[in-house]
């Protein structure tokens, strides 16, 4: 049987099972990214807990649809694409411009997916080639009388939906009705009628309209596409916080003012990657890019496991001594898997504390599954693969597994990888990357640098190795 999954709820505010419209299937749209520029850490931390969410329910046995939009034309993007063009150029010309800048960024953007082991969307739309959809969505508005043209823009008229700010949890009394804004984010104290349309304006690209020359706004873009795309009924939308208000409110005040029912049924928002207590963001040039940290040495993986190991409804500190613990706790999966694939070797007899793999195994089974299912509970799922790593490594020290029982734990592992993806099968031999720590801690006495022959130790310690100087001068090693 299929296992039911529970995510919290921003629509409600609570933690709420996941009811698909359709019987086993799932559809997902998430917010990608603003392609002008290098995606931060701060962005890829949304796309991996979105990746775990949609691994999670698939690895749950559910057929999960996903769309993530690839905003290609936007306020930032035109600004930075527009500057090197003559005053007098085309709007061919524009276009070109604005389209290599975003080629490139959708490029590298979708290379930093591959590398942190993110799965590509079903769909990836890019929101040019859905002009059409947006100018007709806009014009259905207008015909519902929830939209509004003013020289050249159409704006939502907020007033005209009840339900507007019940995203956000938005105070009525405070907004302000027929005041109207241009920019596509802004702040909750300012919640005014929103733009859908703007009118072109001098150096800008733009596409023929039934209101001039113009653009989409921001908002319009992601209705547009998740509309046709996944349809009038979704299961789950999620972004970063930073996108319940604006972006999202208007999002549905967009879809279910032109639906008159409801669009989307589960609302999901991940928390910020935050630098020494601010959010990591471009324009506080506080960030980092993938690129920046694997120039330092840093395994794309290890920082998705850190990222992961967090649960996503809490905000996470960056920092390198994070990305050091990551890089060791997935040494010691790693380095167990090693030994499972192995054969026992000890055989140290009868013992007291001696389990039933089997048993131990479906526990843990059990565990990671039930941790998962309570809103995305990554740190006790972990916890639970680290109990079973050293409940049955104390095990196999002295009764050692059978070739069947390590095989139902290797297939175990292959499981919750299908989630994390950070410790599949390798065929690189941990036994030469022991050998090769030794000699460097070996190195590192001679030298007397015995802080770092005791750093060495550590590192050995973490993939689950125990040195044994012996008289002779000479080390030698086994698991714990
Ligand atoms: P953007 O490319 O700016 O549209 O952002 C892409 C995604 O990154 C959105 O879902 C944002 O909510 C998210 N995001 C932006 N900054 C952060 C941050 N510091 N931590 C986590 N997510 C973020
Ligand atoms: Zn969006």
């Amino acid at each position: 049987m299929r296992q039911s999954l529970s995510l919290f709820n921003t629509l409600t505010r609570r933690v709420e099972p996941v009811a698909p419209i359709s019987e086993g299937q799932i559809s997902l749209y998430t917010c990608g990214p603003t392609v002008y520029n290098f995606a931060h850490i701060g962005n890829l931390r949304t796309f991996l807990f979105q990746d775990l969410l949609k691994r999670a329910f698939r690895a749950a046995g559910y057929d999960v649809r996903h769309c993530m939009n690839i905003t290609d034309v936007e306020d930032k993007i035109i600004r930075d694409s527009q500057g090197a063009l003559a005053a007098g150029a085309s709007n061919e010309e524009r276009h070109a411009a604005m389209k290599a800048l975003t080629d490139r960024f959708t490029t590298i953007f979708l290379e930093d997916l591959d590398n942190l082991r993110i799965q590509r969307a079903d769909h990836l739309p890019k929101a040019t080639d859905y002009i059409p959809q947006m100018i007709r969505l806009v014009q259905d508005l207008e015909v519902k009388g929830l939209a509004y043209a003013r020289e050249g823009s159409v704006y939502y008229r907020i007033a005209g939906l009840p339900q507007y700010g019940c995203l956000a949890h938005l105070d009525r009394e405070g907004m302000q009705a027929g005041a109207s804004v241009d920019a596509d984010e802004y702040e909750r104290d300012s919640v005014t009628d929103f733009v859908l349309w703007k009118s072109a304006k001098p150096g800008e690209p733009w596409w023929d309209s039934p209101w001039g020359h113009g653009r989409p706004g921001w908002h319009i873009e992601c209705s547009a596409m998740g509309m046709e795309l996944l349809g009038d009924r979704v299961d789950i939308h999620s972004g970063g916080v930073d996108l319940i208000f604006p972006h999202h409110e208007n999002e549905i005040a967009q879809s279910e003012g032109c639906l008159g029912h409801r669009w989307v049924n589960h609302w999901v928002h991940g928390e910020f990657l935050m630098v020494e207590g601010q959010k990591m963001a471009k324009s506080l040039g506080n960030f980092f890019t993938l690129r920046d940290l694997v120039a330092k040495g840093v395994d794309p993986i290890a920082l998705r496991y850190a990222i992961q190991s967090n649960h996503y409804r809490k905000v996470l500190n960056f920092s390198f001594e994070g990305l050091r613990a990551a890089e060791n706790s997935l040494k010691r999966i790693r380095a167990f898997r090693k030994r499972m694939e192995g054969e026992g070797q000890t055989g140290g007899g009868p013992w007291a504390e001696a389990l039933d793999p089997k048993a131990r195994l479906d526990q843990a089974r059990l565990a990671f599954g039930s941790a998962l299912a309570d809103d995305l509970n990554t740190p006790e799922a972990l916890a639970a693969i680290f109990t079973l790593i050293s409940d049955l490594n104390a095990q196999d020290d002295h009764v050692a597994l059978t070739r069947e029982e390590r095989d139902a734990v290797l297939a175990f592992l292959d499981e919750t990888d299908a989630v994390f993806a950070a410790w599949p099968h390798e065929t690189a031999s941990l036994d030469t990357e022991v050998e090769a720590l030794i000699e460097a801690r070996r190195a590192a006495k001679g030298g007397k640098n015995w802080a770092e022959a005791d750093r060495v130790r550590d590192q050995l310690k973490a993939l689950g190795i125990v040195l044994e100087d012996r008289k002779d001068g000479t080390t030698g090693w086994r698991r714990f």
